[in-house]
C-alpha cells in the first residue's frame, strides 16, 4: 500500500494509489479534475450503464450523505441497481465499474482477497460519523462472508484538516456520535474547530478489524490543490466532482 503508482499486469495501471493485491488484479484509480470525458460522459447516477471495453459497465449512485450501502450481487446490466441512491457500492461481479463521486468529501475504495469483494463510498462528515464506512464493511461480512482482516482500504483525497474548519452542525453531531471525537477535532475559537475526516476515517476503519498495514491514504487536500481537485467548500458551489472507482478483471 503507497502512494505510487500501482505495479499491477501490463494495462491495469488505472491507478493513484495502491490498492495491489496478489490474489485480484484489482484495478482502481482516485480521479482528478482532469478525469477523461469519455468516462465521465457514460456515468449516469443511480442507474447502471453500459462503459467501455475494458469496463463493460459502470455502476453509480445518487449520493444522500446516508449510511445505505447497495450490494450488488446478480449479473450487471441496467436495472440491476435495486436501490438508486445510498453511498456505498460493493458488489463481487467482475467487469463492473463502481464508482462514487467527491468534491471534498473522502472517496475510500477496498478490496477483500478471500471472497473477491470490491467496495466504494462516499463519506462526507454526515455520513462518516453516521457510520457509512463501518456500515459497509459489515455488509461485505454480512452479504459476501468477507473477512474483515483480509481487507485493504484505500482513503482518497478529500478537504484537509488545513482547511476544514466546522462549528456547531457539525460538532455537536460528531460529540454525540463519535465518542472518540477529540482524536479528530481540534477547538479553536468558541464553537468552532478543525475536523480531520481522513483521521475520523481512519480509525474507524481500524475499529472494524483491518490492519493498519492495508490501509492506505492519499493525503492530498482538496481545498489546497486547486490544481488537481475541485473544492466544495473552495468554489462555494459545485462547479464539478472527482469521480473513483475500483473494478474486479474478468473471470
Ligand atoms: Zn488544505
Amino acid at each position: 500500500m503507497n502512494a505510487e503508482e500501482s505495479t499491477g499486469p501490463p494495462g491495469s495501471r488505472l491507478s493513484d494509489a495502491g490498492l495491489t493485491s496478489d490474489a485480484i488484479p484489482v484495478r482502481h484509480f482516485f480521479g482528478t479534475r482532469n478525469a477523461p470525458g469519455g468516462l465521465n460522459a457514460h456515468i449516469q447516477l443511480g442507474q447502471v450503464t453500459g462503459g467501455h471495453p475494458e469496463f463493460p459497465f459502470i455502476a453509480a449512485l445518487k449520493q444522500i450523505h446516508s449510511t445505505r450501502v447497495v450490494v450488488l450481487k446478480t449479473s450487471m446490466g441496467p436495472g440491476a441497481l435495486k436501490q438508486t441512491e445510498g453511498d456505498a457500492l460493493v458488489t463481487n461481479q467482475p467487469q463492473t465499474l463502481i464508482v462514487v463521486r467527491t468534491a471534498d468529501c473522502v472517496p475510500v475504495l477496498l478490496v477483500e482477497k478471500g471472497t473477491g469483494v470490491v467496495g466504494a463510498i462516499h463519506a462526507g462528515w454526515r455520513g462518516a460519523v453516521a457510520g457509512i464506512v463501518s456500515e459497509t464493511i459489515r455488509a461485505c461480512v454480512e452479504e459476501f462472508g468477507a473477512k474483515a482482516e483480509q481487507m485493504q482500504m484505500a482513503i482518497g483525497p478529500s478537504i484537509g484538516p488545513c482547511c476544514y474548519e466546522v462549528d456547531e452542525p457539525v460538532i455537536e453531531p460528531l460529540r454525540t456520535r463519535y465518542p472518540a471525537w477529540p482524536g479528530v477535532l481540534r477547538e479553536t475559537n468558541e464553537g468552532k474547530g478543525v475536523l480531520d475526516l481522513k483521521q475520523l476515517i481512519y480509525y474507524q476503519i481500524r475499529a472494524s478489524g483491518i490492519p493498519e498495514s492495508q490501509i492506505g491514504r492519499l493525503d492530498h487536500c482538496t481545498h489546497c490543490r486547486a490544481d488537481l481537485f475541485y473544492s466544495y467548500r473552495r468554489e462555494g458551489q459545485v462547479i464539478g466532482t472527482m469521480f473513483s472507482g475500483i473494478i474486479l478483471p474478468a473471470k
